[in-house]
This record gives structure tokens, sequence and C-alpha cells, in this order.
């Protein structure tokens, strides 16, 4: 190679700053991707520091007009060197550019006001909070109520809490400060040292004194590993992260700790101030990509320790990373769903040997790769095998055959036994969660003369109907009146499908005329605020019922619940995916962990078609290891991942004919490959051929040998290298 492509100024998150500069012999064979350089740059050709990206062989420019490298820039491993060497390899990986890779990793940089942070301080005695509570519970002001409940437990709430997870607004704020119960500080510059630690609430148990144990021990040899961390619902994971952040902590290192957003509630965050208070940094999807940068500074300058927060906190700038913590696991935020088509945890994985940290993930039902990983010793396993809190038991489950629901002649979407057991909790003013466990299910209009959905022009998917009208494409989001006529036949018999969910709170409304039903789902909730808003009064027992999608039952700790609900369980078993089977079980298990978690005995009903089915079997009976027997059996039947490794090379182009031919060569090209230890499928059409008028064609392969998967991935990148310059064509790999 002659020609080095060379990144510049690269904390400032310029990063089309990439130029290409000449190899000098004398440095030749001595620089690979991630390289920190001396370049010559501007006009009067000053040192800088520089990082090399990328090699050719060909220049871009006439050679003479290219300058070249002046020298290696030695020194200590820089954060910026790190992230860079993280974008090298998801590259590599998942075959997106180096632009793709550096944008994912890096920081945008963006003016800022730099931000204060506020607390809400109580001002009064929580003795004396409590006696106003009274006035408000008399005038029923549920918002102030909910401030001040949180304002006697805890003296001091960071403000955006108050806001966006209290749910409180500005106005409601205000007059309580007036009233002279809490007033505003600012947080601005206070350093961490100004700050002591909490004192942990709670005394560990023996198993989670036996994991973190474990952890410290290992983690002070230097041998931090990778640890799964198993526990069922309620087991006292969180108390188990907190004390490992707290011994990483002590030891001067920072933290990153992964959180499903859904799952980053009030309580959550609370948790996590009283034993950190200002050491620890949230961010989430609201923020701008100022503020993002701004929280991501505060770490770089080490005014914060611990950043919580979804996926891209994984790249938040710590100097001295010493633990990554992805709570819930198996959940499927954590792959990203455009490109590059990264997983959290395996990037977890790459970051943590990079920087020596512990990588701890947990989940009271882990995947069954990782799961399949710790079995074969791959890594640590520490299991938590009760509930943790004093008197909870985890909740006694139903499986309900909706078949002879039918033979008995009950048509309606609740079972005999679901009836009963609603009634029951109404009169006992306890709180029930219904939910449908089927993805992207929301109205879609049709024709009822000629049966056409109406469908995105620029996509092949049906548009979905909105409340106020619209019809919109959930994928590139065209958006378009809902036309009087079918656009095919010219009909004007046209309708629109309710959501199963929206069927589902007519039918109870009709049933218990005396519940108060709350509905969420992509169509009640209009974003993230509204999303809390629901939650929040579903938590303030201004509902009975709560009627949603699977997201209800996400990560929420409803203290009032005591019966949980899957309508028709099959709905989310039968998809073309070999994971469904996986999900289900995740999914019901989960569902059953929300019910009664505070003494009260919690129920839970599974309504379905196959009972028999051993997803719904095994979350029937909380058991995980039933699960994965099954679950393995099948996958090396199937020849599924985890027993093989398995990628996606997806081939897209603005182009169809082009996409197709680039699929077709790649399936060529991996034809001297195929014997017994490596299978081609494809060329085949995804489940949405053409998004945003981008088509896309897959080809999959898979095989037992992990070097063979990652000699295929390579040779199809170096090729695909050359062939993408000439033609309009895009590859990505995509780890199954
Ligand atoms: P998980 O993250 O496994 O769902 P949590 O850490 O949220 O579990 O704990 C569930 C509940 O049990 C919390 O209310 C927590 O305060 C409580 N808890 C956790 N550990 C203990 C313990 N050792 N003793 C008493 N209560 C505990
Ligand atoms: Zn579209
Ligand atoms: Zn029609």
């Amino acid at each position: 190679m002659k020609y080095a492509d060379v990144i510049v100024d690269i904390a400032q998150g310029s990063l089309d700053r990439i130029f290409q500069y000449r190899i000098p012999l004398a440095l030749a064979g001595q620089l690979t991707e991630g390289t920190p350089v001396y370049v010559p740059f501007g006009r009067g050709n000053r040192l800088i520091r520089g990082y090399v990206t990328g090699f050719s062989d060909q220049p871009s420019w006439p050679p003479e007009q290219l300058k070249e490298i002046h020298s290696l820039a030695a020194g200590e491993v820089s954060i910026e060197q790190r992230l860079l060497s993280l974008a090298v390899w998801m590259k590599k990986r998942y075959g997106c550019t180096m632009i793709q890779a550096l944008k994912t990793v890096m920081p945008v940089k963006k003016k800022v006001n730099a931000r204060i942070e506020r607390v809400v301080v109580r001002a009064v005695s929580a003795g004396e909070i409590l006696s106003y509570m009274q006035t408000s519970v008399k005038k029923n002001q549920t918002a102030r109520l909910r401030l001040l409940q949180a304002l006697a437990r805890d003296g001091q709430i960071p403000y955006e809490a108050v806001l966006h997870k209290l749910n409180i607004s500005r106005q409601t704020l205000d007059s309580v400060i007036r009233a002279g119960l809490a007033r505003l500080e600012e947080k601005q510059g206070q350093q961490e040292a100004g700050w002591e630690n909490g004192l942990p609430e709670i005394t560990l148990n023996q198993e989670q004194q036996e994991a973190v144990s474990r952890f410290v021990r290992d983690f002070d040899r230097g041998e931090a590993g990778i640890t799964l961390l198993h526990g069922i619902t309620g087991s006292g994971k969180t108390e188990v992260y907190m004390e490992m952040i707290h011994h990483v902590l002590s030891h001067g290192r920072q933290v990153i700790m992964l959180i499903p957003e859904i799952s980053l509630t009030y309580q959550t965050v609370m948790r996590f101030y009283r034993r950190f208070g200002s050491r620890v940094a949230f961010i989430h999807s609201r923020l701008s990509q100022g503020e993002r940068y701004e929280q991501f500074e505060r770490a770089r300058r080490g005014q914060v320790s611990i950043m919580i927060g979804p996926r891209s906190a994984l790249f938040t700038p710590f100097s001295h990373l010493g633990l990554i913590v992805i709570d819930e696991e198996h959940e499927s935020a954590y792959k990203n769903e455009t490109v590059p088509r990264y997983h959290a945890a395996d990037v977890a994985e790459k970051l943590a040997q990079m920087t020596g940290a512990g990588l701890v993930l947990g989940s009271a039902t882990p995947s069954v790769d990782l799961y399949a990983r710790a079995v074969r010793g791959g890594c640590k396993l520490s299991c938590l095998t009760s509930r943790a809190r004093e008197g909870s038991q985890l909740a006694s489950v139903t499986v309900v055959d909706l078949r002879e629901e039918l033979k008995a002649g009950n048509r309606s979407i609740f079972s005999r036994k679901l009836y009963g057991e609603i009634l029951k909790r109404l009169e006992q003013k306890e709180q029930v969660l219904l939910f449908l466990n089927r993805r992207g299910y929301s109205s879609f209009v049709s024709c009822r003369s000629c049966g056409e959905a109406i469908r995105c022009p620029h996509c092949d998917v049906s548009l979905k109907a909105h409340n106020n009208g619209m019809l919109v494409c959930h994928y590139c989001g065209y958006t378009a009146p809902i036309p009087r006529l079918c656009p095919s036949c010219g009909s004007p018999y046209i309708a629109g499908f309710g959501t199963g969910t929206q069927k589902a709170e007519a039918a109870a409304a009709k049933i218990f005329p005396q519940a108060r039903i709350l509905r969420m789902d992509q169509d009640t909730t209009g974003g993230k605020e509204g999303h809390e808003k629901l939650l929040a009064a579903f938590m303030n027992h201004e509902a009975d019922i709560l009627i949603g999608t699977q997201m209800i039952v996400k990560g929420h700790d409803f203290p009032d619940v005591t019966l949980v609900a899957a309508l028709a369980a099959d709905l989310s078993l039968y998809t073309s995916d070999f994971r469904s089977g996986e999900r289900t079980f995740q999914l019901l298990t989960q569902a059953a962990g929300r019910s009664g978690r505070r003494g009260k005995a919690g129920e839970m009903v599974i309504q379905t078609y196959a009972p028999e089915h051993y997803s719904i079997q095994a979350a029937a009976r909380q058991d995980y290891q039933m699960f994965f027997r099954e679950e393995m059996a099948y996958r090396k039947l199937m020849d599924y991942p985890p027993c093989t490794e398995m990628v996606a090379v997806t081939v897209s182009s603005r182009r169809q004919e082009l996409a197709a031919e680039g699929a077709a060569l790649i399936a060529r090209k991996l034809e001297p490959f195929r014997g017994e230890h490596f299978s081609v499928i494809g060329p085949a059409d995804p489940g949405i051929p053409r998004i945003n008028d981008i088509f896309y064609r897959l080809v999959y392969f898979k095989s037992h040998r992990p070097e063979l998967v990652m000699k295929a991935v390579g040779e199809i990148e170096a090729y695909y290298e050359w062939k993408k310059k000439k033609k309009n064509v895009m590859i990505q790999f995509d780890f199954i």
C-alpha cells in the first residue's frame, strides 16, 4: 500500500476531515488502521496528530500534490485512539464504511450552551410535606401529590427526573416552590470530590454476596472477564450491579451501564442517584446531539464516573473504564437496526477487551446464545435463584387453552378463567395488565371490494392509519390522507382495521363497564412523553386495567398489579424467525415477573391456542432450564445459532437489478466455501424487499467454524471494497 487515509482533529468530531497522505518508505509495513501519526497540515505544514483510517494503492489526487506522513506519534493510548480502533473493528465486522463506523462511535460535536445541572431540593421537613399531602388528596391534585411524595422520600431529586420521569409540569413544580416546600438549586461546576457515596439501603443475601465477591476477587486480580448474572425477576440484580459499581469506582475507574430505555423509570434513576449522587449521569434518546455531547464531555473531564443509558452510552469517553454492565441482556433494543448492525453486547465485549474492563450481563431470561456460552465455560455464570424482597414470591401461572373456550361456546377474547380473575381484582381494588404480544401490529387500511391494502409508494409495506386521519409509512415516514376511493379499483368501500389492542379495549369496556381502562400502544402514546404520562397515571392508580402491546410488561414495577394476562400468547410464536420461541418464552416469563411485586400474591393467565408448546410450558413454570434444553435441541436439529454462526449479507441499491446482481455475485463468491462445514442460503428477498426506494437482497451463510465465517466475511469485503467504487451498491453483514 502506498497511500493512507488519515483523520485529523478527531477530538472535534469533524469526521469529514479525512485526507490522503503518501506513506514514506521508512514507515512501510508499520502502519495499521488506528495508528496515530504526525502529518503536515495546512499551508504552513504545521505538524498535527492524526490517525490512519484506511489504505489504498491508488491516489485519489495527482500524487505530486499529496503530502507525506511525517512520523509515528508515540505515547499513551488516547481515548480517541481507542474509539477509533473500535470503529475499525466495527467496519470490518459489519461491513459498513469507515465514516458510518466513526459516526457511530464518535460523539458529534455540537455547540451547546453549557447546560446547568439542577436539582429540586426539599425546603422543609419530610413530616411537613406529609401534612401538605392531605390537602392535595382532597383536591385530587394527582401530579402535585406525586411530587410531594417523592420529596418526602428524597431530599434531592434531579430536575430532569422530576420533569420527565415523574412527569410533573413546570407549573406544578413552580406552585410547590412558591408554597415554600422546595427550591431549585444549580449544580454547575460541582466536582465529584465534594460528594460522598450513599450507603447501600439493604444487606445483600447470600447469593447476591457471592456474585459480588467473585467479581471483586477477579477484578482485583485484573481478571474481571465476562459474567452472566442469571437472576430471576426481582432477585435483586440491580443491587448486585450497584455493589460491583461501588467497588470499581473505589479503584478510581469508571462504569458504563446499559439499560433498555423503557426500564429507565423514575424508581431506577433515583436508586442510582441516592447511591452515587452526581457521579452518575444519564443519557436517553430525547437528548439532542448537543446535550449528549455535553454529557460525554462531562465524562471526559472526570465530572461523572457512571454513565447510564441505551446502547450509545457504550461510546462514553471514559479514560479508565473498569466495568460495563448490560441489564436485561436479552432485550432486542440492544441490536442496532440501522447500519452498522451491531449488537451492544458484541461491541461491549470488544471494548472490555481493549480496556481491561469487566463485562457483566444480567437477565432473568438470558439469550440462548449467551447461556450456551456460559454452559460451555466461555464466560462466568452467577445465579440468583430466589426473590430478594422478604415475602415476595413468583406469580402462579395458569395456561388456558382457547380451543376449549370455543368448544364451550365462549367467543369472547376473555376466557372464563380470566374473566373471573379480572372481576376479583376489580372488587379488591387491585390492578390488571392485559397485553398482546405482537410486534408492529397496528391498523392498516384496505379495500373491501378488491382486498388491496393501501401501500407506501416507496416501500413494500402497508401504510398504517393514525388517529388524525392520516396514513403513515412506519419505514420512511411517507404521509398521506386516507383516500376516499380505493387507488386500485375505485371502490368507495375502504375501511381501517382497528388494532388488536383497540379491539381488546372495546371488548373490555363492554364486559367490565365498572372498570377504568387505559390503553397504551403506538397510537395512544404520541412519542415518549405520552408513554411516561400513561405509565405515571397507571402507577398512580388512575385506572384499574392497562391494555397494551408487550411494551407494558417490560421493566415496570407497578406495586398494585396482581394479575397479568397474555390475551393470545401464540401471536408471537409463529413468525418466520428462528428466535420466535425464545422471544415468546422471554416475554411471558418477564410478564409473569410483573405480577405481585409487593408482598401480595401475583397471578398470571396465559391464553393460547398452543398450550403444549415448550415455550409456553416453560414460561408457565418459569423454568429457564427446561426452556433452554428444548430450545437447544431445536437449534441443533436445525443447525441454527448458537450451534452454528450465521451471517446475513444484505446487498442494497437504488437499482433493483444491481442489488440482485450483487447478491448473485456474493453467492458465487461463497461457492468455494460450500461443504460439510459451510452452507449458503439464497439469494433471497428479505421480509421487506424495498424500503425508501432502496432495494434489498439477502444471502445467508452459516458454519460451525467461526474461523471459516470470518474468512468468508473478509473475502466478500475485500472483493466488494473494489466493486462498490464502480457501482452504486452497498453491502453489510448481520451476525444473527
Ligand atoms: P431485579 O433487578 O433482579 O429485578 P431488584 O434489584 O430491582 O431486582 O430488586 C427487587 C426488589 O428487591 C427491589 O425492591 C429491591 O430493593 C429489593 N431487594 C434487592 N435485594 C434485596 C435484599 N438483599 N434484601 C431485601 N430486599 C432486596
Ligand atoms: Zn415508505
Ligand atoms: Zn379496491
